[in-house]
């Protein structure tokens, strides 16, 4: 048995991604690292001190108050889940709102941005044994991941998920709300200059539109096990 790996799952937006990565890094005993969280806790930075104003963003002011921001993660045993920080200050339930839904996608394309959270998400895999989500961690944070899943889903399928995790959780929102935000950021994830969403060379797609949650781990679990018998 070979040791540790680092396991990278991307794909669109609310394609189960983390509910995968967690469930794998449960079932190896691995880290969990959920890379959006970070890019939408800078955003609800912004959004908190005025960098962005009706919707719209002051590059400079953003780019000059980046040395400011720190996040991290912890767990919190009483709830078993892990949580953000920003700042020292648990910001897990703001960040999932969905006003900073609609604004992350814009603030993540910002060069710096992505500079300064590739660099803390790389931090984390000093010892392997770590699963990430996101949309450029096969491609571009860990290009060496011994495993690459790429994870797509029907956009009906996507967006009805979406909208019964966001209603079970209390928040307030529509069907078409859902939609159009997915596809907005699906659109300029895709197409940004720095790091779009693609998928590496060497993921291995998984669509689990008609896929259950325990058969999308059987399958990602059975690569995991062939990697490390390398
Ligand atoms: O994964 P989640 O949907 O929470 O991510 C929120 C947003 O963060 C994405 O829509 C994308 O704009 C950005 N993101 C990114 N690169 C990553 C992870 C997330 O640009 N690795």
């Amino acid at each position: 048995m070979k040791g540790k790996i680092t396991i990278a799952i991307d794909g669109f937006s609310s394609c189960g991604k983390s509910t995968l990565a967690k469930a794998l890094a449960r079932a190896l005993n691995y880290k969990y690292i959920d890379s959006g969280a970070m890019y939408r806790a800078v955003t609800l930075y912004a959004l908190d001190k005025g960098i962005i104003k009706d919707g719209h963003f002051d590059h400079d002011f953003l780019v000059h108050a980046l040395p400011d921001i720190t996040i991290d993660f912890h767990f919190n045993p009483k709830n078993q889940k892990s949580e953000t920080l920003l700042n020292g200050v648990n910001v897990e339930d703001k960040i999932r709102l969905g006003e900073i839904s609609s604004l992350v996608s814009p603030i993540s394309a910002v060069k710096e941005v992505r500079t300064k959270l590739v660099e803390l998400q790389r931090s984390y895999d000093e010892h392997k044994g770590l699963v990430m989500d996101g949309r450029d961690i096969g491609t571009n944070v860990f290009p060496k991941a011994e495993l690459k899943i790429f994870m797509t889903a029907d956009p009906e399928v996507r967006a009805m998920r979406r909208f019964e995790e966001l209603t079970a959780k209390g928040y307030h929102t529509t069907m078409v709300d859902v939609r159009t935000n997915l596809a907005e950021r699906d659109h300029i994830d895709s197409t940004r200059v720095d790091n779009p969403l693609t998928r590496a060379e060497d993921a291995i797609i998984l669509d689990n539109t008609d896929l259950s949650p325990e058969e999308q781990l059987e399958f990602a679990l059975d690569l995991a096990k062939s990697r490390m018998n390398l």
